[in-house]
């Protein structure tokens, strides 16, 4: 039998105002603000993102998956800084009161949050078509900005791109496919990792940052500008995700240097540093190197200039 439609107080008292204190929490869900205290020593770093139901992931989702995407995405803005997960609020909007959905949501939210360590301090719930906004802070005492790459640096990826662009067409219903592929192409939509282990890794002698929401030629672009430079990348360098070979084919190297939702890390390293990072041993390729120039980046193939077909996503 369906659960009863629970009211505005119901849903948060009910769902989120169980959620467990965090660090630095003197007052959570409950009052006018939460009251928090910070790190000694650190600065903060707070990030927005809102995700709107059938712009970003579609209405019908699983709810589960469409809370942990959400949060997810927001952690890893915090990772592309070297910041620290503490704190995140949830505006939530409703086109109507299901408690059902709101379980699902609230659990699959929470469990995220347990996995990061970080505390739900607050939120807010309205009616309206179905959207999320999620407000993460987190603390950095190393903070990886974009604005640092320097000529020389050699340029790196963490972990693989391409499977979140090839897995969209599936995740959106708009190809079939079957049980096993479904399931990996939602687990690389609904689930990226935050790279909070190789940012943390990293921290202290990259000299920029940022994660890959857009496309990897994209992003790396915002890089460019920031720091008044140019890149060079090569192609063959990309490591293309297995997933998007088996999805996308041919198309898998192109949607890995311009497909978005990846939420991997692309970074740069002063050449006397390069030895360092590989003795890490982290799951990052150099992909590349900064050059003189203003603001572009050129990927080659073979010698050649390479263009992709379709550029990174902008929202308008
Ligand atoms: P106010 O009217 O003062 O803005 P609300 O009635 O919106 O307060 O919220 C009451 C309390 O519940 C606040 O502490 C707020 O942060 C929290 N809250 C509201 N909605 C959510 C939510 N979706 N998730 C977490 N906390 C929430
Ligand atoms: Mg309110």
């Amino acid at each position: 039998m369906k659960r009863a439609a629970p009211g505005e107080f119901e849903i948060i008292r009910e769902y989120f105002a169980g959620a467990p204190i965090g660090e630095g929490v003197v007052l959570g869900i409950g009052d006018d603000c939460a009251l928090l205290q910070p790190p000694a020593g650190a600065l903060l770093a707070t990030s927005v993102d809102t995700l709107v139901a059938d712009r970003h992931f579609p209405a019908s989702a699983d709810p589960a998956a469409i809370a942990a995407r959400a949060l997810r995405v927001n952690l890893s803005d915090l990772a592309a800084m070297n910041a620290q997960p503490l704190w995140f609020t949830l505006a939530l909007t409703l086109p109507h009161s299901d408690a059902d959905w709101l379980q699902a949501f609230a659990d699959g939210l929470l469990q995220t949050a347990k996995t990061y360590g970080v505390a739900l301090v607050g939120g807010d719930t309205t009616c309206g078509p179905l959207s999320l906004t999620i407000q993460v802070t987190g603390s950095s005492q190393k903070p990886l900005r974009r604005d640092g790459a320097r000529v020389g640096d050699a340029i790196y990826v963490s972990g693989e791109l391409g499977a979140s662009a090839a897995a969209l067409p599936l995740v959106l219903g708009q190809k079939l496919a079957g049980k096993a592929e479904m399931e990996a192409a939602e687990r690389a939509f609904y689930y990226p990792e935050p790279q909070l282990v190789t940012s943390a890794a990293i921290g202290g002698f990259a000299s920029s940052a940022l994660d890959i929401s857009d496309g990897l030629l994209a992003d790396l672009g915002h890089i460019c500008a920031a720091s008044g430079v140019s890149a060079d990348v090569d192609m063959h360098a990309l490591p293309v995700a297995p997933l998007a070979r088996q999805l996308a084919g041919e198309r898998a190297l192109e949607l890995a240097a311009t497909g978005g939702d990846d939420y991997q890390l692309c970074f740069t390293v002063p050449q006397q540093q390069v030895a360092t990072l590989e003795k890490l041993g982290l799951d990052a390729v150099c992909i590349g190197t900064i050059v003189e120039g203003r603001g572009e980046v050129h990927a080659w193939l073979d010698g050649e200039r390479w263009f992709p077909e379709a550029a990174g996503y902008e929202h308008f």
